[in-house]
């Protein structure tokens, strides 16, 4: 089944009583903009790269989602991913539409001057669709504020005018906010925070497993670190490591910085990415990509609680194995919501030109994804469905009530 047969699979499973209208919307992207553009190598060689932006819906106000830059990224995934965003900044209640983006490409495999000519080809191609109060980008897997930086400038260049709304998770001498590079791992904490006491989980008993070790699968892992739990393993694209009575994460994350890749201080085990999805543990946090708690391992998986800090990782078939093994998912639009909820500040930001310090954006933060994990909880608990149904009915009720408002 492909990413977006099971983000549909997920829909349909809500259980959602909608004019079937605003259904049919749902489904559908309102415009897939599919390109390909040149980038001269360093070589002198110019090769032509494949992207994409979808946009999902814009009912609720501009598309909003990030870019992504992977060897997997096709049309499919990122119509999963477009389709995700607009459910997820609907259930947390910010202004915005969803839509996603991505090129096919290991950035890995390019020099940092090619990189930055991907990024500036890449925002031509889809300059005309993207904007302050059109289509808002953003960082996802392998993108990084500098990459926002480029695309920020080169659309400015194309404008003729400072435009830093453009995008969101720049550096901060660029416009970005203060707490938007941690903002996911952060907004994953608060919800998990939120969820805590019915969940029965304390730092003495509760030990982590964290699947991905970019950008929000360090920050989560150091968070649960910091608050005294045992984050027993964790893994990236190129191996896992486990110790059983809980890794030196700040270490890992200097180890990971510095060349790129976890590998093992002194008294840690490596393990192989696959058996990490099976160690004993409290929590476990797939932080990477979609589709990797599949049925097989569904039913092995020996976690109390998913926090899905990933997009989409949790296949359908997987979900229906969890619930009935009684293993309590947190859905990934209200798990990694942080990011955007974030995003959606130094939006704001922009917008009126002020640079809010820290504390001001993380009160904002967790004010809104606090509010979001509760209705959730609320939910859940009011028609005793799940927490994933739960923030699909919050979500698309209230798209449902904006699209509504379209067909007059
Ligand atoms: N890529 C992130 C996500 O999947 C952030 C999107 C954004 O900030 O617009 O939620």
């Amino acid at each position: 089944m492909s990413v977006f047969d099971a983000a549909m699979r997920q829909l349909a499973a809500s259980d959602l009583s909608v004019d079937p209208a605003v259904f049919e919307r749902l489904k559908r992207a309102q415009r897939i903009v599919d390109v390909e553009f040149p980038v001269q190598m360093d070589n002198g060689i110019t090769q032509f790269f494949h992207g994409y932006r979808v946009q999902w819906n814009n009912a609720i106000g501009p598309y909003k989602g990030g870019m992504r830059f992977h060897p997997q990224v096709d049309v499919d995934e990122v119509k999963a991913l477009s389709f995700w965003m607009t459910l997820k900044c609907a259930l947390v209640n910010i202004p915005f539409g969803g839509g996603k983006g991505g090129v096919k490409i290991d950035p890995k495999t390019l020099s940092r001057d090619e990189l930055e000519r991907l990024t500036r080809s890449f925002t031509r191609a889809i300059s005309d669709v993207i904007g302050p109060e059109r289509d808002v980008p953003a960082p996802d897997v392998n993108t990084t504020p500098q990459i926002m930086d480029w695309m920020s400038d080169e659309y400015s260049k194309i404008v003729g005018f400072p435009t830093p709304a453009v995008v969101t998770g720049k550096s901060i001498a660029h416009g970005g906010s203060e707490g938007r590079s941690t903002a996911t791992g952060m907004g994953a904490y608060i919800v998990f925070k939120a969820f805590r006491s019915h969940l029965g989980m304390d730092p003495e008993t509760a030990t982590i497993t964290v699947q991905g070790f970019g950008n929000a699968g360090q920050e989560i892992a150091r968070l649960f670190y910091h608050h005294g739990y045992a984050v027993v393993a964790v893994s990236d694209s190129h191996g896992a490591l486990h110790n059983e009575n809980g890794l030196d994460i700040p270490a890992l994350i200097e180890i990971k910085k510095k060349t790129g890749r976890l590998s093992a201080p002194v008294s840690t085990r490596e393990i192989s990415n696959e058996s990490l999805l099976r160690i004993p543990c409290g929590v476990f946090v797939p932080s990477a990509l979609e589709g990797v708690i599949m049925p097989e391992v569904a039913e092995e998986i020996e976690a109390k609680v998913i926090l899905e800090v990933a997009n989409g990782p949790t296949t359908p078939e997987a979900d229906s194995i969890l619930q009935k093994r009684g293993v309590v998912v947190i859905p990934d639009i209200l798990a990694n919501a942080g990011g955007v909820t974030v995003s959606y500040l130094e939006w704001e930001q922009n917008r009126i030109n002020e640079h809010w310090e820290e504390h001001e954006v993380m009160t904002r933060m967790e004010a809104i994804m606090r509010d979001a994990a509760q209705a959730v909880l609320d939910m859940a608990k009011k028609h005793t469905i799940t927490f994933r149904q739960a923030a699909f009915h919050i979500a698309v009720e209230r798209l449902a009530a904006a699209i509504a408002k379209q067909y007059v």
